[in-house]
């Protein structure tokens, strides 16, 4: 049998915790054979529901469950973490800027990149979910310099799962028939759920979609999922976020399957003109615990414009916390 991991989740008392705690502990994110040891963080005043949580957790008696850590220290949660998931953040309430915004999260993820810099399993893999999560993975990263900036990702899944599903439900097709397509860039409104090299049953996407329906309602509706489900829930999606996170993370792990692409936010290299270092959706593909950016893929005018509008509000995003003396 294998040796228990560490994976280490914050903001685990809050919504998307509820869902996402109980994947990892029965074996969904690493396999039905990899036993974990979680290492939940909260704030200090939601660690009472914390423990509420810590008791259900024990009351499934999942096999793969081997240990529970709750702390509200950042520098206990995150010791020798093989696997990290932000997941709280400071939300976004009525009237705050972005600069705000980025200033309260600066306050959570600049500590948060210092203790996983200083106490984490070297080849620790750190995934943000917390939103303005791009930015939020940069100043985490920034803050790390011991560890490998391509350590540190950011969830586009859920914008990609989101767009499958979309596709799926148009083409009157299941899920399982759609490959490859792409987000590219930022987590918020100016993503760009790429089309242009997707398949459905292996033939090209536009093919079977028209291109009004395409660039008139597709990407906005897939861009503006996560308004809808407040709308007509009352809550905002946690289970399908939590559900993505799994996902991300799986596929970084253990691989995705041969000939097929997912999307993650990852530090540019430079890659499609993406100006280096920004947290940036791109497709890739992963293999033995590493991911690789897609290479090579033809980039239309349109797409070209949409791939620079979102850099372009990172590379704001990035000036914004610059100035703070977050990064
Ligand atoms: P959720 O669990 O619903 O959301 C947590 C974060 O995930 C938010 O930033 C949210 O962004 C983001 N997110 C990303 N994708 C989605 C999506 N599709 N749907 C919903 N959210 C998404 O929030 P709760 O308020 O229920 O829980 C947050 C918890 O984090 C609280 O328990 C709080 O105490 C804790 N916290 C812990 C910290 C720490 O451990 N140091 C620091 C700060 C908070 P958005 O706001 O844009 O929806």
């Amino acid at each position: 049998t294998k040796q228990p991991v560490r994976v280490a989740v914050t903001g685990a008392a809050g919504q998307i915790g509820y869902s996402l705690l109980f994947r990892i502990a029965s074996g969904d994110m690493l396999g039905k054979d990899q036993p974990v040891i979680l290492q939940l963080l909260e704030i200090t005043p939601a660690l009472k529901a914390l423990n509420g949580v810590v008791m259900e957790l024990r009351d499934c008696a999942f096999p793969l469950l081997a240990d529970i850590v709750t702390s509200d220290d950042p520098m206990v949660a995150f010791k020798d973490a093989d696997y990290a998931l932000l997941v709280g953040a400071m939300p976004r309430k009525a009237g705050m800027e972005r600069g705000d915004l980025l200033g309260a999260n600066g306050g959570i993820f600049k500590p948060q990149g210092e203790a996983l810099n200083a106490v984490a399993s070297r080849d620790v893999k750190v995934l943000v979910v917390g939103n303005p999560a791009n930015t939020n993975a940069l100043i985490a990263q920034q803050n790390a310099p011991d560890l490998d900036a391509g350590q540190f990702t950011a969830m586009v899944r859920l914008d990609h799962n989101r767009a499958i599903s979309q596709l799926a439900e148009k083409t009157g097709k299941p899920v399982s028939s759609i490959k490859n397509l792409t987000i590219w860039g930022n987590h918020s409104s100016t993503q760009y759920p790429d089309l242009s090299q997707a398949t459905v049953d292996g033939q090209p996407a536009l093919d079977q979609v028209d291109r009004d329906w395409y660039e008139q309602q597709y990407i906005s509706t897939v861009a503006k999922r996560g308004a809808a489900i407040i709308e007509a829930r009352g809550l905002s999606s946690a289970a399908s976020a939590a559900s993505a996170a799994i996902d991300h993370m799986r596929d970084w792990a253990l691989g995705t399957p041969e000939g097929e692409w997912v999307s993650m936010g990852i530090p540019s290299d430079g890659s499609y003109g993406i100006p280096e270092g920004l947290i940036y959706g791109f497709p890739v593909t992963c293999k033995n615990g590493k991911y690789e950016i897609v290479q090579g893929l033809p980039v239309s005018d349109f797409s070209r414009g949409k791939m620079d509008a979102t850099a372009q509000e990172l590379t704001e995003e990035r000036d914004e916390v610059r100035k703070l003396g977050l990064v």
